[in-house]
């Protein structure tokens, strides 16, 4: 089996959702994708990034991680914050629920990740933080 695997942390500022999106089309074009796979991948990492950053560090200090890893032709992505972690996961992943309204969040940043990558799992514990896992098979080129 092929395999493959980066991590890299970076500062909690809304300047790195684009450079984290970079990151992992840069990691994944190893596999080949089409132009959709690899804007699927990237709108899905900015969402999590974007809620690590607003939500759980609340646009404070903070170090975001970022890992990847390939399997054959399955990408898998870790993003995780040590933040104040999500209460009810369930809730918030809920289409249109959000926390921060007065922010004009849409409550659908889970929802888009779901709906782009082949799965999503949500790890949280208030007051130690959030991992978000996600994959994404490629198809064969
Ligand atoms: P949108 O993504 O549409 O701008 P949103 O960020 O509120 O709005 P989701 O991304 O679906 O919506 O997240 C739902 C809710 O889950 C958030 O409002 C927040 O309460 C919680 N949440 C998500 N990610 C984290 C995180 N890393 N740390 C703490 N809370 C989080
Ligand atoms: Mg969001």
């Amino acid at each position: 089996m092929f395999r493959n695997e980066m991590k890299l942390e970076f500062k909690s500022i809304s300047e790195n959702e684009s450079f984290a999106r970079v990151v992992v089309a840069a990691f994944a074009s190893q596999l080949d994708p089409t132009l959709e796979e690899l804007s699927d991948v990237k709108t899905a990492v900015s969402e999590a990034v974007t809620n690590a950053i607003i939500h759980g560090y609340e646009n404070g200090e903070g170090q975001v991680t970022l890992r990847c890893e390939i399997e054959d032709r399955k990408l898998i992505i870790e993003i995780s914050d040590n933040g104040k972690g999500i209460e009810d996961v369930e809730l918030a992943r809920q289409p249109l629920y959000t926390s921060r309204p007065e922010l004009e969040r849409s409550g659908m940043g889970f929802t888009v990740m779901e709906t782009f990558m082949d799965s999503l799992e949500v790890e949280s514990e208030i007051g130690k933080g959030t991992k978000i896992k996600m994959t994404k098979t490629f198809k064969s080129v």
